[in-house]
């Protein structure tokens, strides 16, 4: 049976199982609820249509999460954590201290759509194993002490931006070329620029561009570890949750909207260029309209490992999707002193066979 890093409460709303009356946690494997204890499954009704929010309605006023969904703050890293309903945290999955109070405040911004965990904890371990063996410098007891208790399932915030963009630009580039001037001893070859001003329309629609909705969850990682399964995207229901914890959105739509934005100025600044043959740009002024743009709040799986060494955590990170990998792991000083000894004698080595044998 696995751990989950947080207990139930006796009276809740979460699905409980028909045999035993236990609460039942939303199972990767089978996609529905399953007992933790007697492992009875359970279905429930899912949906994959999931609606695009009109960006203007978020600015004015957003649905809110449900009242009764539980809401951790953890006192030693800030992080705040939605749970399902009667659900308690016990652990903060961000830092690993056991510092997590219940809080008053809000659930924040309600997210309208999952991409629901397809990777089990086992399977996750599974993969962890195989990137922690790709490190060599890794020491063996972090190798060895992967374990599927150590992983914690939390969905991170993002949001996805459609928008239909118009762009008007105008701008001069230019292409090198090459001549023969002088002639006897001052016989060279010297290069020029032949400037060409453009100007025109591009229009380009953008889906589902990607911001990350947590400032201390670092887009870096996320980037590693995408993609999701786009194709797997499901309306969010509170089921998905159970046996889960959700961070909650430290962002605003407005934000994450303006970082989507200079996302897609680059990405048409990008596709402008590239119907032109240049080495240089001098200047292109780019001024883009956006019709009907809409967003998703859509919660995304990921798999947190955290490992103390020394005084420092490291922190691994699998898609709870693809089974992915990204992190960092310690640095064991004794394989890296054994691995310049062992590059020193095969210098030393090669230097001895030279001499006795070479030449
Ligand atoms: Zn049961
Ligand atoms: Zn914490």
């Amino acid at each position: 049976m696995q751990e989950i890093p947080f207990e139930n409460e006796k009276d809740t709303v979460t699905s409980k199982c028909d045999g035993c009356g236990a609460n039942m946690v939303f199972d990767p494997e089978t996609q529905m609820l399953k007992c933790p204890h007697c492992g009875s499954v359970k279905d429930f009704e899912k949906s994959n249509v999931v609606e695009e929010i009109d960006v203007l309605k978020a600015f004015s006023n957003g649905e809110t999460w449900k009242d009764d969904s539980s809401v951790y703050r953890c006192e030693n890293c800030g992080a705040v954590v939605v749970l399902a309903s009667g659900q308690t945290a016990t652990r903060c999955p961000y830092c690993e201290t056991s510092h997590v109070v219940k809080s008053e405040e809000t659930a924040g911004l309600k997210p309208n759509a999952v991409y629901p965990f397809t990777v089990s904890r086992q399977n996750a371990l599974e993969f962890s194993k195989k990137w922690a063996k790709s490190k060599l410098f890794a020491p063996r007891k972090f190798k060895k002490n992967l374990s599927e208790e150590n992983f914690r399932g939390v969905y991170q915030p993002s949001f996805t931006f459609d928008s239909q963009t118009r762009s008007v630009y105008h701008g001069r580039i230019g292409k090198r070329h090459t001549r023969t001037v002088g002639s006897g001893k001052n016989r060279r070859t010297e290069t020029y620029i032949v400037w060409r001003d453009i100007s025109g329309t591009y229009d380009e629609f953008f889906n589902d561009v990607l911001i990350n909705g947590d400032t201390t969850y670092s887009q870096n990682t996320l980037n590693k570890i995408s993609p999701f399964n786009y194709s797997d995207i499901k309306v969010y229901g509170d089921e998905y949750l159970t046996g889960y914890m959700a961070k909650r959105s430290d962002r605003t739509v407005e934000s994450c909207w303006d970082d989507a934005k200079s996302l897609i100025d680059d990405s048409i600044r990008r596709g402008i260029l590239s119907r032109y043959v240049y080495d240089v740009v001098s200047y292109l002024n780019v001024s883009t309209t956006h019709q009907d743009v809409t967003y998703k709040y859509v919660l995304l799986p990921v798999y947190l490992l955290n490992y103390r060494y020394g005084k420092k955590l490291y922190s691994v990170h699998i898609n709870g999707n693809t089974g992915k990998v990204a992190g960092k792991s310690p640095v064991s000083p004794l394989r890296v002193l054994v691995a310049v000894l062992l590059g020193i004698a095969l210098v030393g080595l090669i230097g001895f066979l030279y001499y006795h044998f070479g030449g």
